[in-house]
């Protein structure tokens, strides 16, 4: 150290052992030295602990579509997402009142399908972060009597961005002025062209109104996850995202998870970001107390001991302290990043002070 410190010295820098140097600095000491300086690898601990080795094939069974509604303003979103839980109504078992968790599962033909509420754009942004994807299909809705329109476009390039398999509703077909030829024509130059014109994109025309082609894009949605071939292995510890969180007066933190692989019991520990605990109670998205949650259910999570964020993942885990240790490790790398982002935001401000 005195040597190196004596180098430091000459360069006009005035160093103690306990100071910590700049790469470019230290790379230019190590060399005087006959060192090569490499750069740490970034690692990410939080990606690293996630990290799973793929699934082996004959563990994994068919799940429900998940599927997220996208489109310019006015355009119908939640009115399409009110009707398709409104039509599926009466397959319900009784007392099914739809609670509000964020997402919802309608069936058709004895088959399901997750809805999120939460608009496609923002399910993927908030989801993303870890690379975990919330959707599996995106209802591109357009309005027949407007046509495609900027969010249209965005909502295209997000889907696409996202590798997101797109099913254009077009909806308002009950208005006069609805135009379905139009729509088609004008999202071909954005290469969504219908299978009745050639192309590979299903197109189902739907009125939010008066639930006109609701079941035929509800069948339509199923046929896509058939080629899709979506599946998950059902019998391994769950994880999956966390759609929805806040903290409620009588039962403390809650949160609506989405779990995509393994089931989710009653009793499980489990940890998402910092937040961990057991599974205390858990409500679907028809108010109902379930014991267990499958890949693609979305349900309400009680028993954490911290509110989590939207779009974190979920993990249980074989015991209570290994969930406490996931979220431990969290914090520990949530405090550093924080800190390294304070010092180059320090640098930085060092830069342009001068
Ligand atoms: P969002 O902004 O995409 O969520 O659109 P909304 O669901 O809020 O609908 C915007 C407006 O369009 C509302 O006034 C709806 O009543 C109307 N609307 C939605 N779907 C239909 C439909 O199928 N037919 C007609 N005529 N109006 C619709
Ligand atoms: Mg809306």
């Amino acid at each position: 150290p005195s040597a190196i410190v004596k180098k430091l010295f000459m360069k006009g820098q005035m160093v103690t052992v306990n100071h910590e140097i700049d790469f470019e600095t230290a790379e230019e000491i190590a060399l005087e030295f006959n060192y090569i300086c490499e750069p740490e690898e970034k690692i990410d601990v939080i990606a690293e602990l996630l990290k799973e080795d793929a699934e082996d094939e004959a563990t994994m069974v068919s799940r429900p579509p998940v599927v997220c509604v996208m489109g310019h303003v006015d355009h119908g979103k939640t009115s399409l997402l009110d009707a398709i839980r409104e039509t599926r109504v009466t397959d319900r078992e009784a007392g099914g009142i739809t609670q509000h968790i964020g997402a919802s599962v309608v069936s058709i033909n004895n088959r399901d399908i997750t809805f999120l509420d939460t608009p496609g754009h923002e399910a993927f942004t908030a989801m993303r972060m870890r690379g975990a994807n919330s959707t599996d299909i995106a209802i591109l809705v357009v309005a027949a009597d407007d046509g495609v329109m900027p969010q249209t476009v965005e909502a295209i390039n997000h889907a696409r961005a996202a590798g997101v398999e797109i099913i254009v509703a077009i909806n308002k077909i009950d208005k006069p002025s609805a135009n379905i030829d139009k729509v088609k024509q004008e999202l071909s130059e954005y290469e969504l062209i219908p299978e009745d014109w050639g192309g590979s994109t299903v197109f189902c025309p739907v009125s939010a109104h008066t639930k006109e082609g609701i079941d035929n894009l509800l069948e339509m949605i199923l046929l896509t996850a058939d080629v899709l071939e979506l599946k998950a292995n059902p019998n391994r510890n769950a994880r999956g995202l966390v759609i929805e969180a806040q903290l409620d007066k009588g039962r403390g933190a809650v949160a609506t998870v989405l779990v995509q692989k393994g089931t989710l019991h009653v009793g499980d520990p489990v940890a998402c970001g910092s937040s961990y605990g057991k599974v205390r109670a858990m409500v679907d998205d028809k108010g109902r107390r379930v014991k267990t949650a499958t890949p693609s259910t979305p349900v309400e999570i009680l028993g954490l001991n911290s509110v989590p964020v939207a779009g974190e993942t979920f993990v249980a885990c074989d015991s209570e302290k290994d969930a406490k240790s996931f979220a431990e490790t969290y914090i520990s790398e949530e405090k550093h990043k924080l800190v390294e982002e304070t010092k180059s935001r320090m640098s930085l401000d060092d830069l342009f002070s001068q």
